[in-house]
């Protein structure tokens, strides 16, 4: 079975900042990382691999920094791990990222493709669905089991007031729920691995895609603006004495503030 991961290079966003003037996101000098729902993606094919066999290759569209967390994922337990870089991918909305990694995925051939479950920096959670539709199978969105049963994928989704399981053909498209698992860790001989292994990368001169297609050229969506959501300061009132006093107190404060 071969097994496609869809994983985004995202900056950390503990650390990011808004340009005050344009109202974008400063990247530049920001450390980035692996988007961490990615993980858990990654983290469920990797299991379905130990029980089921097959092949796992991560892919991500991303400057060539992304390489270290590509190398990330090899030293986790992929097989393969293939970089989609070039500027001509550069300003892409989700469509034409989408529609990219849709090309690429064909390219590297699939039987199960996994996405996580929204990014932490831009978080529309379209890509997934868009694949999906681009390659014309089934999608399944806020997965948190997976198995193999008689030829076909019995997936279940954890729902806030129900459990839902259904029976999906493959080829399929998954999108793991973000606390599925616990992704497991890169040991030293993961590390060498991923340097033996190595990251392909991918440039417009091999994916030959229409430029019209792709990048700023094929994104219809427009940032029109960007409002930054005021910071409320805190009032941060700390009660002193024994606990039954303590909740007395916090019961009055919050009816004071209309809050119960
Ligand atoms: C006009 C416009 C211009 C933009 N220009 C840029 C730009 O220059 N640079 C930039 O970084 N962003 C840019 N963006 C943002 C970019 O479109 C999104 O980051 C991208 O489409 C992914 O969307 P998302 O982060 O909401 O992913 P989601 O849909 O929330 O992600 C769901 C899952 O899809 C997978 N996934 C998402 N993105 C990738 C990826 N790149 N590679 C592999 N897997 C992925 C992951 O598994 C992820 O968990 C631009 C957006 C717009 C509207």
């Amino acid at each position: 079975m071969k097994i496609v991961v869809c994983i985004k290079w995202v900056p950390n966003t503990t650390s990011v900042n808004i340009d005050p003037k344009t109202g974008t996101l400063i990247r530049e000098g920001i450390p980035s990382v692996i988007n961490p729902h990615d993980l858990n993606a990654l983290e469920m094919a990797l299991e379905f691999k130990d029980r089921y066999g097959g092949e796992v290759v991560v892919l991500s569209m991303a400057p060539p920094h992304a390489k270290l967390g590509l190398e990330h994922a090899i030293g986790m337990g992929a097989d393969r791990a293939v970089l989609i870089s070039d500027k001509a991918f550069a300003g892409a909305d989700t469509l034409a990222t989408s529609y990219t990694l849709s090309k690429a995925i064909e390219r590297i051939g699939y039987d199960l493709i996994f996405t996580g479950q929204e990014t932490i920096d831009s978080s529309t959670a379209h890509i997934g669905a868009q694949i999906a539709s681009w390659l014309g199978i089934p999608y399944i969105y806020y997965v948190d089991e997976i198995s193999y049963v008689n030829g076909h994928l019995r997936v279940r989704r954890h729902l806030e007031d129900a459990i839902e399981l259904y029976d999906v053909n493959i080829p399929a498209l998954i999108a793991t729920a973000m606390r599925a698992n616990k992704p497991r860790y890169v040991n030293i001989y993961g590390k060498i691995r991923a340097k033996k292994v190595g990251v392909e990368v991918w440039n417009n001169s091999i994916l030959r895609l229409d430029e019209e297609c792709i990048g700023l050229k094929g994104s219809p969506t427009t940032v029109s603006r960007i409002d930054l959501v005021p910071k409320v300061p805190r009032k941060g009132e700390v009660f002193k004495g024994d606990s039954r006093e303590a909740v007395k107190w916090l019961v009055e404060k919050l009816s004071q503030e209309g809050l119960i």
